[in-house]
């Protein structure tokens, strides 16, 4: 099976692309964010995390004629009955920051008890060869946390401040990113897509 040297990767979300970047380091394949070719954004238009990616990753894939890699991902808050999931980005309106989209959740979220306030991650993965590859590889993970009632630290992004990991009794945004990225759904999710690079033989 052909070895794959470089691949385009379809986000523009700086955090999403450090992360990722830094799992892909020792596979030896060259990820390049589709910023680097002028990829326009393109519509999300699932309403499941698979939908997004694939949408994703095809546009890459067919603007820059290389091999695309796509991650759709997002919160679910139980409290919230599994709220924002797909529309995490978008939860505050089309264009919220991330503390807008921080402080509606803990609005949101007043005076639940802490019990109540579970949540995970969910991330699904998808690599297709090509944008007609009728067989997209896909890998899923997810990361259980709960919804602090404040934020804690700067680091991550997106949700990370107001996440709390009760493993490493913390919240995201104060959690290393070596650390995230042994133990978060985008980790988890990428490493059952190298694990399907390994077995296809495109490492
Ligand atoms: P996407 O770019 O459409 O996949 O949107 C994902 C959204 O989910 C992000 O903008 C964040 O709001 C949230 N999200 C996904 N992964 C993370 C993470 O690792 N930390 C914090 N927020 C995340």
């Amino acid at each position: 099976m052909k070895k794959i040297s470089k691949i385009v990767l379809a986000s523009g979300n700086a955090g999403k692309v450090r992360e990722i970047n830094k799992l892909f380091a020792e596979s030896g394949i060259e990820v390049l964010p589709q910023s680097d070719f002028d990829v326009p954004d393109v519509a999300e238009t699932g309403t499941t995390f698979v939908e997004n990616a694939i949408i994703k990753a095809r546009h890459a894939a067919e603007h820059t004629g290389l091999p695309a890699i796509a991650d759709d991902s997002g919160i679910e808050v139980d409290a919230l009955d599994a709220r924002p999931g797909v529309w995490s980005a978008r939860y505050a309106g089309e264009n919220a920051s991330d503390e807008d989209n921080n402080n509606l959740m803990l609005k949101e979220l007043e005076g639940v008890p802490e019990a109540e306030r579970t949540a995970r991650y969910q991330c699904l993965i998808v690599f297709m060869r090509h944008h007609t590859d009728p067989v997209p590889l896909i890998s899923q993970g997810s990361w259980e946390g709960r919804i602090l009632e404040a934020p804690r630290g700067d680091g991550g992004f997106g949700y990370d401040p107001i996440f709390y990991v009760p493993t490493h009794d913390c919240s995201g945004g104060e959690l290393p990113l070596e650390e995230k990225n042994k133990i978060s759904h985008r980790a988890i999710a990428l490493q059952g897509i190298l694990k399907q690079f390994r077995e296809h033989g495109y490492l």
